[in-house]
């Protein structure tokens, strides 16, 4: 990293950028107003503890099959060479006529200019218990360390996806030695899974699967039971 990224300009006030968000859309939102505005002023919000990590590696330190420092591609001195300012709060309100982002903590922050690149999260079934302890999702680091701590008392799990995420808890339950694994799948999804070869290495895993995606509450008795999966 050498040289000041962005074209020199004067004679006038810099811009304040603020981007929500500090994952790849934000920072790459960061590098491209730096790129072109040598001045500007760009602050990057995250409510998160962390300066940016990989989402994608987290399946693969969740798998101990990386550290975790190597999730962080940005040192310190990347923040300081495109000169990049970061604010660990959530986002709490906007106040789009005083240009103000109000953060957890009552900290107002102004801007000129304001990015929303706070990506997504799990969407959650609508059930009676999807608050209890115990239930998580895997959205972020503060996650993947939940599941690992949870994984050390744990017996059994149960996994609620269809989808690439899922498969990877389900490889890594399977490793981490639960005693049982239930996959309660979306049919759409979930049926692409549940190929031929996987069928084979969920059931030696054991693996059972539910067919819908939305276990209602008369069927909550159904969780945990070995379920045919639809033809
Ligand atoms: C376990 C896992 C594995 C994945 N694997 C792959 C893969 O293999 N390939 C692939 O292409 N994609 C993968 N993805 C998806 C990929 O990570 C996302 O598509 C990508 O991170 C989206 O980038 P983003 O910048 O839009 O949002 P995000 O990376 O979600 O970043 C959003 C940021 O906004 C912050 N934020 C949200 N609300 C607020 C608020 N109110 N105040 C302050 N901050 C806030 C969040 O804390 C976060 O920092 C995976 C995701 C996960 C979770």
């Amino acid at each position: 990293m050498s040289g000041r990224p962005g074209a020199v300009q004067t004679g006038r006030q810099a811009c304040r950028h603020v981007i929500i968000g500090h994952g790849p859309a934000g920072l790459s939102a960061a590098e491209a107003i730096r790129a072109l505005d040598a001045d500007a002023s760009i602050t990057i919000v995250s409510e998160e503890p962390y300066r940016f990590y990989s989402r994608p590696g987290l399946a693969f330190y969740l798998a101990k099959r990386v550290p975790q420092e190597q999730l962080f591609s940005r040192p310190d001195a990347y923040y300081r060479h495109w000169r990049i300012d970061t604010v660990h709060a959530r986002a709490e309100g906007l106040d789009p006529t005083a240009r103000l982002v109000h953060l957890a903590g009552g900290r107002l922050l102004p801007y000129d200019r304001l990015l929303l690149a706070t990506g997504s999260a799990a969407a959650l079934p609508n059930v009676p218990g999807i608050d209890l302890a115990g239930v998580v999702t895997l959205d972020s680091l503060s996650d993947t360390r939940t599941i690992l701590d949870a994984v050390r008392q744990a017996r059994s799990a149960v996994v609620v996806g269809g989808g690439v995420t899922a498969l990877e808890l389900i490889v890594f339950f399977w490793r981490a030695a639960s005693r049982s694994i239930t996959c309660c799948a979306a049919r759409a999804i979930g049926r692409r899974c549940w190929t031929k070869p996987n069928r084979g290495w969920f059931s030696s895993a054991c693996v059972t699967s539910m067919s819908r995606s939305t276990p209602k509450p008369s069927s909550a008795r159904c969780w945990g039971a070995r379920g045919a999966w639809p033809a």
